[in-house]
Formats: structure tokens, C-alpha cells, sequence
């Protein structure tokens, strides 16, 4: 099989697992974005991406994504970055990314703001939520949400989408989504435009669907395993 038909296949089988999981759920995959997770493959598997109709596509690490950026400016691409972000990457990443799904901490909003101005653009944020109070894999302590979702909205450039998370290693994920999901809901009683729900990957896309993601964010079970990080 050549490369574009694996991603093709990869492609339609994830949409049949997504179609499955919103008719168990009751809901309208209409509904629920995916987006493609292309760290560590190259810019070309991204280019094929396009061609066959992705326009949403997620990058976890600055100097791959603003390279694969560049050499794919001319499609009708919007980036995802969904890696841990360093305070020091801000500029660069608000340089490319049209959402950024990984703010969890006050500190990484002026340079984000700063970023999108220079861009003349609006920056989706998302708050990226910590299940399981262990800080070093990334996101914020739940009772800290507030304070940066106002933070984000009060921010020029920048637009309080929602939140993501991923769900903690050990603890099953339907939980994990659950608690999500109420986080989520307790966020919209005072932000009511942040809607999006960032959760689900290749192995538990169908617990985040049931729990109410809108949004996946999908790498492997499209384009294949990839080599292990660095
Ligand atoms: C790599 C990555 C994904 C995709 O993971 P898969 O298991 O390959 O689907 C999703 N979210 C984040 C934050 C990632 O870093």
C-alpha cells in the first residue's frame, strides 16, 4: 500500500470508531472535530493529510511544528499545539498555532497575547486541566481554572475556548473523562462561549466521546506508530 492510501485507511477507520461511539452515545459526529496528531512524521505525511481532506492537524513540540508550518503555509491547515509549553516557546508557538490546547499556567498568557497581536490573529485557547494533581505531566490544578480562564479571556488576541486534557496513566479514563466534563460545565457557567471539550486519544477516543469531548486528538491509529520520544 503506498502512504497515501495507509493514511486513507487509517483515516476511515478511526471515522467508522467515531461514527460508532456518537450513535452509542446519542450524539451527532457533526458535532466532534478531529484532530489529526502528526508529531514525529513528516511534513509530507501532512501535505497528503490535506489532500485528503483534513484541515485540523496537531503538533506537541515547537521547532517540528514551526519547520512543518512553513513548508505547509500554503494549505488550508489550522495547528493544533497540543504539547507541554514552555515559557520560553510562547512567541514562536503563537506564531503558527490558530489554537493552542496546552495553557496552564497565568504565566504563558501575555506572551500568547503579544504573539497573536503580532500576527494580526485570534488565538484559540484551551485550559488544559490536571486529573490527577501530578503537576509534572502538565496542566492545571483544578481549582486554579478560574483564575487563568479569566486571565485568557481578559486577554487581547486570545479566545477562551474550553479545555483539554489527557487522562492520567492508572486510572480509567471514563473517569477521568467524567471529571473533565464537569470542569468543563463548571467553566461554562461563566465563560458560556468556551464550549470545546479537548480528550480522546487513538486508545480512548471512545470513553472521551461518551463523556462529551468535541474535540480528538488522534495520532497513531491515523498514521501509524510512531518512533518513541526522545
Ligand atoms: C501525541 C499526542 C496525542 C496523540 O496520541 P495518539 O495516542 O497517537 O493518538 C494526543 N494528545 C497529545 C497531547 C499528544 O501529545
Amino acid at each position: 500500500m503506498n502512504r497515501r492510501d495507509e493514511i486513507a485507511a487509517g483515516l476511515a477507520a478511526v471515522r467508522t470508531r467515531v461514527e460508532a461511539a456518537c450513535r452509542l452515545a446519542g450524539r451527532d459526529v457533526a458535532g466532534v472535530t478531529t484532530v489529526v496528531v502528526t508529531k514525529t512524521f513528516p511534513a509530507s505525511d501532512v501535505a497528503l493529510l490535506a489532500e485528503l481532506g483534513v484541515r485540523e492537524v496537531g503538533e506537541s513540540r515547537d521547532a517540528e511544528a514551526s519547520a512543518k508550518a512553513a513548508e505547509l503555509a500554503d494549505l488550508p491547515l489550522r495547528w493544533h499545539f497540543v504539547g507541554r509549553l514552555q515559557s520560553n516557546k510562547v512567541r514562536s508557538v503563537a506564531a503558527y498555532a490558530d489554537v493552542v490546547h496546552s495553557v496552564d499556567r497565568t504565566k504563558l498568557v501575555a506572551g500568547l497575547s503579544r504573539g497573536a497581536a503580532d500576527r494580526g490573529a485570534v488565538i484559540d485557547c484551551l485550559v488544559q486541566i490536571s486529573l490527577d494533581g501530578d503537576p509534572s505531566r502538565g496542566g492545571a490544578d483544578p481549582d486554579d481554572v478560574p483564575v487563568l480562564a479569566a486571565r485568557i479571556a481578559d486577554a487581547d488576541g486570545l479566545r477562551l475556548a474550553g479545555v483539554m486534557a489527557v487522562a492520567p496513566q492508572g486510572v480509567d479514563p471514563a473517569d477521568a473523562f467524567t471529571r473533565l466534563a464537569d470542569a468543563a460545565a463548571r467553566l461554562r457557567t461563566e465563560h458560556p462561549g468556551a464550549a470545546v471539550v479537548s480528550a480522546g486519544m487513538s486508545g480512548d477516543l471512545e470513553q472521551a466521546l461518551a463523556a462529551g469531548a468535541t474535540h480528538l486528538r488522534v495520532g497513531s491509529a491515523v498514521l501509524g506508530s510512531r518512533p518513541p520520544l526522545q
